[in-house]
């Protein structure tokens, strides 16, 4: 099979910036990582990406690369050191399939941790959306040494102890025989590599804290509890793996007012007796500016009204909520001497009749219930 130039397959020209390499090969690493893509050609062209990554993002095998091309035989580093390569992806495979027990290789590339935010908003916040730059500690591949672990200019070596699986076997005698057990390397804590000269850095580890800004972008009408997938914004991936994600929980402060119930607000008017009584037009407060309600004559406590696309907007653009009120009649307490004395007569002139058929009914199942009916 004759291979492909390097450069033709990461989708870049012969001059790229190593940022322009690295960019490339992030996108098609994480298009082609088995994890995410499924196609049965993806694990061969992961690889291929993977070793036209790791000659052309190294000065040295780059330049060699330029004047030698595919042909030159020294060149073996891309395949040999990484432990063949497609063993990496059984395992991953396995370790989705559960089939456990089988070695883990130290060198496949594995995708970044996950990482999550929590941030709080206000009622509307949340309701309108905002934009905004959030700071978060995460593992940063070193940029001294460029995540390989060792001093600038040389190379981490298969660690010699285990031969780069990570892992050691380890013999007992027991009075049952001999047992072999496998532990972790305790020369390259099960990275499979040993560096002689570590990075000043990172101090060998290959990766630093930072406090990296991301800015978000929260889209309107995200609520309580509800997520957000930042895609790449995770930790950095190992062995050439995929970065992880970044998922931001919201948290949603309640409103002194409006209540919410997905897409739709909810609030209850104050209305006094005279207003519910002889009707009246009212202002009602929404989450888009005042808007003006009529209240009819008669209006009872628990009357319900709508406005229509007053609420919400959907966080998936499927429209907008509506804002619900409810009514409450307030009865007056501190009552002067004159608003008492004209209640009593008003109470005279209607005899506490209540003519009206909601209420006739009503009080028709009040005393039925008195009766036991
Ligand atoms: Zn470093
Ligand atoms: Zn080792």
């Amino acid at each position: 099979m004759s291979k492909r130039d390097y450069y033709e397959v990461l989708g870049v020209s012969k001059d790229a910036s190593k940022d322009e390499i690295k960019k490339a090969y992030r996108k098609l690493s994480k298009k082609y990582h088995p994890d995410i893509n499924k196609d049965e050609k993806a694990p061969e062209q992961f690889k291929e990406v993977k070793e036209a990554y790791e000659n052309l993002s190294d000065d040295q095998k780059r330049a060699h690369y330029d004047q030698f091309g595919h042909t030159d035989p020294n060149q073996g580093f891309g395949g040999g050191d990484f432990g063949g390569g497609f063993g990496g992806f059984e395992d991953i495979f396995s370790s989705i399939f559960g089939g456990g027990g089988r070695r883990r290789d130290p060198n496949a590339p594995r995708q970044g941790a996950d990482l999550q935010y929590t941030m709080t908003l206000t009622f509307e916040e949340a309701v309108f959306g905002k934009e905004t730059d959030i700071e978060i500690p995460r593992e940063e591949e070193c940029d001294t040494c460029l995540g390989s672990g060792a001093k600038p200019g040389t190379k981490p070596k298969t660690c010699s102890h285990c031969n780069g699986s990570g892992q050691l076997n380890v013999e007992q005698n027991t009075p049952f025989g001999r047992i072999v057990n496998r532990r972790v390397c305790n020369y390259c804590n099960g990275t499979g590599k040993s560096i002689e000269h570590k990075c000043g850095t990172c101090g060998g580890t290959g990766k630093v804290k930072k406090r990296k800004k991301i800015h978000v972008k929260i889209p309107a009408g995200i609520d309580d509890g509800q997520q957000l997938r930042v895609s790449g914004q995770g930790e950095p991936g190992i062995n050439g793996g995929p970065q992880g994600d970044l998922y931001v929980v919201f948290r949603v402060r309640s409103h002194e007012f409006f209540e919410r119930d997905g897409d739709d607000i909810y609030c209850e008017m104050p209305l006094t007796f005279a207003q519910a009584a002889l009707g009246d037009e009212i202002e009602v407060p929404t989450l888009h500016g005042k808007v003006k309600l009529k209240v009819p004559a008669g209006t009872q406590t628990g009357t319900k009204f709508r406005l229509r696309g007053k609420g919400v907007p959907n966080v998936r653009g499927y429209g907008q909520g509506d804002q619900h009120i409810q009514i409450r009649v307030i009865t007056p307490t501190k009552l002067s001497e004159k608003q008492k004395q004209l209640l009593r007569e008003f109470s005279e002139i209607s005899g506490n009749e209540m003519p009206d058929e909601q209420h006739d009914s009503f009080f028709a199942k009040v005393k039925r219930a008195f009766k036991g009916e």
